[in-house]
């Protein structure tokens, strides 16, 4: 428990620093604890220290977690890869699904969304980097499937999402989150209307921060390292 406060606080502390760097409000950035291949037992400590969103990337895992887990109010994010036989139980047991980038998956999802829930929330996850080994559409394909995707009734489209190649440097870093963030931008005037840069993790949360980020996806400082 003790490790746990320490670093939680320690992530809401590089927040704040990051934010107020750029001036920005620390509120405007959400934290996402990423629990994949930590027990339901460390989702616990955390919700208790008051964490509430939660970040999962492999479904039979997070499916299970879910069930040990029923009696906390949390709001679930699928960050994986989504292959289409997986969309059902994505779009009724998640609040968020940040790695679209295929339409058909986009289309599965609305359809399959239960009307009670409301919209699943959702990101288009962007290759920024160009990397074979990565998930993500080109920015030359983003309007196109960000029109498809935005007509949809049961999803909404609240924004980007990338994954860049590691960087040393803290400049590098930040230009591969300000492509993200410039696109955001030219999507908004497309006249689609989102609101959330999903980018930073552990190890470049301060560089994504200067750039915008609206959300950071934090894994190892908080729960240690994944074996
Ligand atoms: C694992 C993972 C994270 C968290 O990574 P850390 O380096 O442990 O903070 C964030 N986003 C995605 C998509 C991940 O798969």
């Amino acid at each position: 428990m003790n490790n746990m406060r320490k670093n939680l606080n320690r992530v809401h502390e590089q927040i704040v620093e990051a934010a107020s760097a750029c001036k920005r409000e620390p509120d405007s950035i959400l934290l996402l604890a990423v629990s994949k291949k930590k027990p339901a037992s460390d989702i616990r400590q955390a919700w208790e220290l008051g964490q509430r969103d939660f970040g999962e990337n492999y479904l039979q895992e997070a499916l299970q977690k879910m069930e040990e887990l029923k009696d906390l109010d949390i709001s679930w994010h699928f960050i994986g890869a989504i292959q289409s036989n997986k969309t059902r139980n994505i779009a009724e047991a998640f609040d968020w699904a940040h790695c679209i980038d295929r339409a058909k998956i986009a289309r599965r999802l609305s359809e399959q969304r239960p009307a009670e829930l409301g919209p699943l929330n959702v990101c288009i996850q962007v290759n920024i980097d160009h990397e074979s080994s990565k998930a993500g559409i080109e920015l030359a394909e983003l309007p196109e499937l960000a029109d498809a995707i935005h007509q949809l009734p049961g999803i909404r489209l609240r924004g980007l999402m990338t994954i860049p190649a590691p960087q040393e440097s803290f400049d590098l870093q930040r230009s591969a989150f300000a492509k993200l963030a410039e696109a955001l931008e030219s999507l908004r005037q497309q006249g689609i209307d989102c609101d959330t840069l999903s980018m930073g993790m552990t190890q470049d949360m301060e560089a994504a921060i200067a750039e915008g980020s609206t959300l950071v996806r934090i894994g190892t400082a908080i729960f240690g390292e994944r074996v």
